[in-house]
């Protein structure tokens, strides 16, 4: 009778009292039904592990949405804000070229017409960006770091301010390094036009530090500069979709989000330390993505 279900002895001792006497005949019959038990035991506890799964699937996927959600509410609300700013000055300053006086004054329309055109082409940028990192897939290459900030550097150069900037790179690994190329230039790129666009004009030599160092199952890097800082109380919320942490800030905010989400695609962590009238740094964590 030790050998029987739980469910089964329970119901024979019920019926037997408790030294069950029946005829050795209903053994194998017994069983059976002990074997029956077992195994519907054994589906119902699959199912319950099942219904388990998916209601956290479920929950998982509805925060998702929800996420997602409020992102796309806040990406037409922003979209259609800033890409209407600097079209409606460009169209403003056109006006006025037409009425305008002398050479002198129409040069300087134009000055501001380029750089509300450059804005509106960094925020188109920052979209593009933005939808990579979300619907293309991770593709695992190695990862040439000098050449890759090499690339973002040059790409930079023609920001404003770019030139006053010394930019400085340590690439301290030599273990080949796996990893999506497209989504660390990207990254890359945002750290470092971020370190440019708020240099510290103040600062005797303004720059921008990159730091790429071995660990042991990834790389380490370093973004780090002295440019004009970040006050404590906005530490928390840089990384949010269209923080801007300064009146001053002339970003369209979505790219410390951008970077955010790629780390967390490339199954890393990143952390800032920041600040004010110092600069800002950057810490990257990203896992070798080698296949063995
Ligand atoms: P933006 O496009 O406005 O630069 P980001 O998402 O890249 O947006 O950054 C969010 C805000 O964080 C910026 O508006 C700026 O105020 C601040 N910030 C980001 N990086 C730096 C930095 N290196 N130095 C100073 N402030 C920074």
């Amino acid at each position: 009778m030790d050998q029987f279900n739980n469910k089964l002895k329970r119901l024979l001792w019920l019926h037997f009292g408790e030294n069950p006497d029946y005829p050795k005949e209903c053994e194998p019959l017994f069983q059976m039904i002990s074997d029956a038990f077992d195994s519907d035991e054994q589906e119902y506890a699959l199912l319950n592990r099942i219904m388990d799964l998916s209601s956290k699937e479920l929950f998982d996927a509805n925060t998702e949405l929800r996420k997602r959600n409020q992102e796309l509410d806040s990406l037409v609300y922003t979209t259609t804000h800033d890409l209407r700013a600097p079209l409606t000055s460009i169209l403003g300053l056109l006006d006025l070229i037409e009425i305008a006086l002398n050479e002198e004054e129409k040069a300087d329309f134009l000055a501001k017409i380029k750089s509300s055109a450059i804005q509106l082409d960094y925020f188109i940028r920052d979209i593009v960006d933005y939808t990579h990192n979300k619907k293309a897939s991770v593709l695992i290459q190695e990862v040439d770091f000098e050449a890759l900030i090499e690339k973002c550097f040059k790409k930079l150069e023609f920001m404003r301010n770019a030139s006053h900037v010394k930019k400085q790179v340590s690439i301290q690994s030599t273990t080949a390094f796996y990893s999506d190329p497209k989504r660390l230039e990207n990254l890359l790129s945002n750290l470092i036009s971020n370190s440019i666009k708020y240099y510290n004009p103040k600062a005797e030599e303004p720059a921008v530090e990159l730091i790429v160092s071995e660990q042991e199952n990834g790389v380490n890097i370093v973004c780090q500069d002295n440019g004009i800082g970040i006050k404590k109380e906005h530490h928390e919320q840089v990384f949010d979709m269209f923080y801007r942490a300064s009146s001053t800030s002339k970003g369209s905010g979505i790219g410390l989000y951008i970077v955010r989400e790629i780390v967390e695609k490339l199954g890393g962590n990143i952390s800032m330390t920041s600040e004010l009238g110092i600069g800002t740094t950057f810490h990257v964590f990203l896992p070798n993505k080698v296949t063995r």
